[in-house]
């Protein structure tokens, strides 16, 4: 449960920082925790600084070099500072843009080093705080976190619908969102619309009329963001079937303009297949095949040998939300979700159409 928390910067002056803990986060045991700052840019000048940092909040205020790569600093921020004996972890937000806003989401501790709060702060307090430091200025900061874990743990589902195959009923075509989200604005992109849309695909073939020879599924995953658990638990379920599973498509980096599908196969054949289908989709511009293996729940199944697919869409400001208060339904433009609805039930049962399973 995240609980009260709060932050602030009580010299060189009083300023509010808008702060959101993150997963995992072990709160501050009803004390407000006060302590310098000491401010990276990254772990190298961290471990480079590690006398400096005994009693301290380290800040990581990285230049962003896009979600994978800086990421890191959220993942494993907390840790890398515990090691040299840090207090807590301020990491700037992983996103390009920002009004201030904070972004939560995962982090984990590493075993043998203490477990200190770990928070997301502000693209403009990280800025501001590197500012302050490299004049020279010590800053102090106070935080004051409830975050805590409930002691036992809970049942959560994967939320299943499928239409059973006229032809080939074992031989499955999966579509995926995930239907879990972080509990700050209403997790709308992230990932509400791909999970609409994975459901909303399969009723889209069912009030058509069409039977698809495989069996369509749609998987609405459950506990994605603490650790795709969902996916983990369906994987070993259906570790039988996945030799049977055509194609396992996810949409989990935003419902925005669609522009086609990426593919993970490698075999050429099926690039071409895939390739051919999307040409139908030309009527609404979504006819990009890119090739690489893009994914997040679907990790699991394509490491189990199945090709995956993400929808591909003008994603562009998909992180200005991410995570944040800001990722609202207002985001969410209903044309935009009827197209990539479009492009999900067109390929989708393309898919579960063809003679064969797709050659891997
Ligand atoms: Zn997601």
């Amino acid at each position: 449960t995240r609980g009260k928390e709060w932050a602030q910067m009580v010299s060189p002056r009083v300023k509010p920082l808008n702060i959101l803990g993150l997963g995992y986060s072990v709160g501050t045991d009803g004390q407000v925790l006060t302590g310098e700052i000491v401010v990276v840019k990254t772990f190298e000048e961290l471990a480079n600084r590690s006398q400096e940092v005994k009693g301290k909040f380290v800040v990581y205020n990285f230049d962003f070099k896009g979600y994978g790569e800086s990421v890191k600093y959220r993942g494993s921020g907390a840790s890398e500072a515990a090691k040299y004996g840090a207090i807590g972890a301020l990491v700037r937000s992983v996103t390009p843009f920002s009004i201030n806003s904070p972004h939560t989401g995962m982090q984990s501790y590493k075993s043998g080093v203490p477990k200190i709060p770990a928070v997301s702060i502000t693209v403009e307090d990280a800025e501001l705080f590197g500012r302050l430091a490299a004049r020279g200025v010590k800053v102090n900061v106070s935080l004051y976190m409830e975050a805590s874990m409930a002691d036992r743990e809970g049942t959560s589902r994967n939320t299943v619908s499928e239409i059973t195959g006229t032809d080939k009923p074992n031989e499955v075509v999966l579509v995926s969102g995930h239907l879990d989200s972080w509990d700050v604005g209403q997790g709308a992109m992230d990932d509400g619309g791909g999970a609409f849309i994975s459901w909303r695909a399969l009723s889209v073939i069912k009030k058509l009329g069409l039977k698809p020879k495989r069996t369509m599924r749609s998987v609405l995953w459950t506990g994605e963001e603490m650790g795709l658990i969902g996916v983990q638990a369906y994987a070993k379920q259906h570790a039988g079937e996945l030799n049977r599973m055509s194609i396992a498509m996810e949409s989990d980096i935003g419902t925005f303009t669609p522009l086609g599908i990426t593919f993970s196969g490698t075999n050429s054949t099926a690039q071409c297949i895939v390739n051919e289908i999307l040409q139908s989709l030309n009527t609404i511009n979504a006819t990009k095949l890119t090739l690489n293996e893009e994914g997040s729940d679907i990790d699991y199944l394509m490491a189990a040998g199945v090709p995956g697919s993400s929808l591909d869409n003008a994603h562009e400001t998909y992180f200005y939300y991410h995570h944040s208060n800001g990722d609202t339904m207002t985001v969410e433009d209903s044309h935009q979700l009827d197209l990539c609805t479009a492009v999900w039930a067109a390929t989708s049962y393309a898919f579960a159409a063809l003679d064969d399973l797709l050659p891997r």
